[in-house]
């Protein structure tokens, strides 16, 4: 059995350690100036060639979203992810362990190339978010947590990592298993990790690039737009357009819904409104909804 406190310590100080050396060593390999200048990149583009010619520079609720970013990509792993998540695979390795199991690697793929390992991984990993995002639309109480990334009224790039924290831990929960089933270390994340973001900026970005066929496989500005409408058809109110990367598999299993190019539809949910404004209370916000669904009263996805 692993020395539990000892890994919570250690993963405290390792991840405050890497978050260090990421901010003083700018470099190629390095999520924290990649961040910064994907998203500086599309800062630009977005003033250069503004697909919603009214939206000011810095759009409604710009800097919250900026804050947002660093928290969700960085000073979540440092105050309570990172160790959540060692132990977590820690007791379940010590689980595995007590029945006998000592290796989950089902499907070895560490012996194909580079490039069949990151396709799989990232078209694997996709497909598992992409049920994972439907999950967050269709169970109440996921709902409430997602509701975070669904307040946002005025689109752009860095929209795209204003969510609430759960989220987090609900995504790498489903993907743990079948990811460590095919044997993935963490160092063949940070190719697809950077395509993701680059992805994830995109399609939340205030441009005009629906990219033709290429729309039935990558997620766009467009098709994501209408993923955050407030209003849409009875048959489709569970949501449409559920693709992080990959559109895909919205056009596969019929959740794909882009009826025009509308640039300034009405986004969030009935009552947006009336969301809560800032960061910390945003935090609060699915604790209090769900409080308040414990009561009579309404309180469904939409
Ligand atoms: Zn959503
Ligand atoms: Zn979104």
């Amino acid at each position: 059995m692993a020395d539990y406190p000892q890994l919570i310590a250690d993963s405290f100080s390792g991840y405050g350690h890497y978050l260090l050396t990421e901010v003083l060593h700018p470099g190629r390999g390095n999520y924290y100036y990649w961040l910064v200048a994907l998203s500086l990149g599309f800062w630009g583009l977005e003033l250069l060639w503004p697909w919603r010619r009214d939206q000011g520079t810095f759009r409604q609720d710009f800097w919250l979203d900026g804050f947002y970013m660093f928290f969700n990509y960085f000073l979540f792993s440092l105050i309570v992810y990172n160790a959540l998540s060692n132990v977590f695979v820690q007791l379940f390795k010590d689980g595995l362990g007590l029945v006998g199991i000592h290796n989950l690697v089902a499907v070895e793929i560490g012996g194909w190339p580079l490039w069949a390992r990151l396709l799989t991984l990232f078209v694997v990993r996709d497909f598992i978010q992409w049920n994972v995002h439907r999950l967050l639309h269709r169970v109440g109480w996921l709902w409430a947590f997602h509701q975070v990334h669904h307040s946002v009224e005025e689109m752009g790039f860095a929209a795209h990592l204003r969510y609430h924290p759960v989220e987090t831990v609900v995504y790498r929960l489903f993907e743990y298993l079948p990811l460590a089933l095919i044997g993935f270390g963490l160092t063949d994340f940070f190719l697809v990790h950077l395509f993701t973001l680059t992805v994830g900026h995109f399609n939340h970005a205030n441009l005009y690039a629906p990219l033709g066929p290429l729309k039935y496989v990558f997620n766009n500005p467009q098709t994501h737009l209408w993923h955050h409408a407030q209003e849409l058809p009875r048959a489709r109110r569970h949501g449409v357009n559920f693709a992080l990367t990959l559109t895909l598999w919205d056009y596969l299993f019929r959740t794909a819904y882009v009826p025009n190019e509308q640039a300034n539809l009405p986004l969030g949910f009935a009552g947006v409104e009336h969301y809560p404004a800032t960061f910390a209370a945003q935090q609060l916000e699915p604790f209090a909804e769900l409080t308040r669904a414990s009561r009579p009263g309404p309180s469904a996805p939409p």
